[in-house]
């Protein structure tokens, strides 16, 4: 269970040691109006990074799902019990040849209507799936457009929080090139005054912020998905 929460909690540690470096070292030797951008956006992607959780990925809710079919095989029924033809023809469409029971008519009937829709049954959890719905190993749930388990919310990317994921790539990036650029100025700064020290600590720091770059990739992977919309 606390396994669970480790990978949210030391990508935070690392992010925030990560900032607070950043802002002591660098930021502090920038413009005002320089901290003040890279302050909104940091803050912009840690509320994008709220609402991924706030909103939730959109797991299949079964209570609503099951009325919906209650109602629909219902609507179903009293169409067929009105009209003989219709009757007739559903039992034709089967093959069914001798009189079937009430239970039989309304299994077949569920059927139907489950084809129609395009439900499945879960494999995993036996629970009925939509069209377009994922199970989720680590949520042991069904989410609509399931796009992938991020560990570092550990939450679900789906259709209801995708956008706000969107965001938090987006801003994260922006934070990226923000970060590289003024690290750029204090590096050149460092040079010229020949701080040493100064330049080594800064390259390290640099390398690990580059890591960071990682996620641009991804943010164009995501970017040409949607275009697609094979997601
Ligand atoms: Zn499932
Ligand atoms: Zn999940």
């Amino acid at each position: 269970m606390f396994l669970k929460y480790l990978p949210p909690v030391l990508f935070s540690m690392f992010f925030v040691g990560m900032c607070s470096f950043y802002y002591i070292t660098y930021l502090s030797m920038q413009g005002v109006y320089i901290q003040l951008i890279v302050g909104c956006v940091v803050l912009l992607m840690v509320m994008s990074a709220i609402q991924v959780i706030r909103f939730g990925p959109g797991y299949v809710d079964q209570d609503k799902l099951e009325t919906q079919l209650f109602n629909e095989l219902q609507e179903e029924l009293k169409l067929l019990m009105m009209s003989e033809d219709r009757l007739l023809d559903f039992l034709d469409q089967n093959q069914c040849n001798q009189p079937l029971s009430e239970e039989q008519l309304i299994h077949m009937l569920n059927i139907k209507v489950l084809e129609s829709k395009g439900i499945k049954i879960c494999k995993t959890c036996q629970s009925y799936k939509p069209l377009r719905a994922h199970h989720c190993s680590q949520c042991k749930q069904c989410v609509f457009r399931m796009d992938h388990h991020c560990m570092w919310l550990n939450i679900c990317i789906g259709m209801q929080n995708y956008k706000y994921f969107m965001m938090l790539i987006f801003y994260l990036n922006l934070c990226i090139i923000l970060v590289l650029i003024t690290y750029f100025q204090t590096y050149i700064l460092a040079i010229e005054e020949s701080d040493f020290q100064l330049i080594a600590k800064f390259t390290y720091y640099h390398s690990i912020f580059t890591l960071f770059m990682l996620f641009f990739p991804f943010f164009l992977h995501h970017i040409g998905c949607q275009q697609s919309n094979d997601y």
